[in-house]
């Protein structure tokens, strides 16, 4: 355990552009009927950041922006999934830095040719969008994006541009972008929880979240380890198996640990990783999704994603009705952003909510 000062100077060394309204709300979810369990259940709201609809991908892009900026750099060039967040908060915090935004997305799933949900918001933005074709039900991998990602810097390159390559979810450093920026902007947000929490006299036993690209669950892994020994970290897998993913939020945890010079260290243990929630793959709706959105919606007032947090919350209230947690758990529940893409899944809605 460190101290909470030094690890705040820590990453103080590191600029950051202001992009976000900070802290984001948290508040207590009371209608899910937990309390007959014992177990409170808090809701950190990283959906309201307050850029193009908010989300975590906001939060990394104070760091990784102000890392463009002192680069010099005027394009900003990323790639993930064809309704992926991330591109979107990408985009407009490029334009509102006066950057181009050039997004490469894969086609990891079949949702028609519309242009609804992020494609529509990245279209309304202007950025330059280029669509390829991909495995679907996974997030692509480095190995199928490297030589496309390549062509289109080179072709902005010589059309006399510096552009800066972020890559995909701001998480696992490479590209333009040598240290876990993103992973440091969790390491914060899980300082803004613990702050939150203990203005009202409560330590978090459990952070619990969907993990995709690695930085969330990284940065707040080393946040909990440095100044919150109680609280432990879950990542709900939405697209890749545990063994596959481990090695890259183990990875990015421990960058992140040298990067900030902590005298801590990340044993394998820390990084809790669930994998059976994966449905049919990666941005695929089920029923069970379908379903544990308009549980919440209903109760709460709060509109969960299809393809993240409405996964990550099927998994937890299924965790929570096998007995997983413990009588006294103080569970946070990490809204992660993304309900834009609720609008092109309203087919699968229509089928699945109505009977
Ligand atoms: C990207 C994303 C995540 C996963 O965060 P990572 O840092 O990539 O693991 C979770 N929820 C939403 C809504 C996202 O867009």
């Amino acid at each position: 355990m460190i101290n909470k000062e030094e690890l705040i100077n820590k990453l103080n060394q590191y600029p950051r552009i202001s992009l976000i309204s900070l802290p984001s709300p948290l508040t207590e979810m009371s209608n899910l009927g937990l309390e007959s369990q014992n177990l409170r259940l808090f809701i950190k709201r990283d959906d309201l950041t307050g850029l193009a609809f908010g989300g975590n991908k906001s939060r990394k892009l104070e760091f990784i922006m102000a890392d463009v900026l002192a680069k010099k750099a005027d394009v900003a060039i990323t790639w993930a999934s064809l309704q992926s967040n991330w591109c979107l908060q990408t985009a407009a915090a490029a334009r509102k830095l006066g950057l181009k935004p050039i997004l490469v997305l894969f086609k990891t799933y079949e949702l028609g040719e519309q242009v609804d949900g992020n494609i529509l918001l990245d279209f309304i933005l202007g950025a330059e969008i280029h669509i390829k074709e991909a495995a679907k039900g996974k997030i692509v991998s480095l190995d199928e994006v490297a030589e496309v990602i390549e062509e289109v810097r080179l072709k902005t390159l010589k059309e006399g541009y510096n552009p800066y390559v972020v890559p995909i979810g701001g998480s696992t450093p490479g590209f333009s972008m040598d240290l876990p920026l993103g992973a440091m902007a969790y390491v914060q947000a899980g300082l803004e929880i613990f702050d939150q929490l203990k203005e009202q006299q409560v330590i978090p036993t459990w952070i619990v979240h969907a993990s995709g690209s690695g930085a969330t669950q990284a940065g707040l892994v080393v946040a909990a380890k440095a100044v919150s020994p109680q609280t432990k970290v879950m990542g709900i897998c939405v697209s890749d198996p545990k063994k596959d993913f481990f090695p890259e939020v183990y990875q990015i945890a421990q960058e992140t640990v040298a990067a900030l010079d902590l005298k801590i260290s990340i044993a394998p243990e820390d990084i809790i990783l669930v994998d059976n929630y994966l449905g049919e793959g990666y941005g695929i709706l089920t029923a069970n999704i379908a379903q544990v959105i308009r549980l919440v919606a209903q109760q709460e007032g709060i509109f969960l994603d299809p393809v993240y947090t409405g996964k990550a919350m099927w998994a937890l209230l299924d965790l929570i009705k096998q007995g997983y947690f413990h009588s006294g758990d103080r569970i946070v529940f990490i809204h992660t952003g993304g309900t834009a893409a609720l609008f092109p899944h309203r087919q699968g809605f229509l089928s699945f909510l109505t009977s």
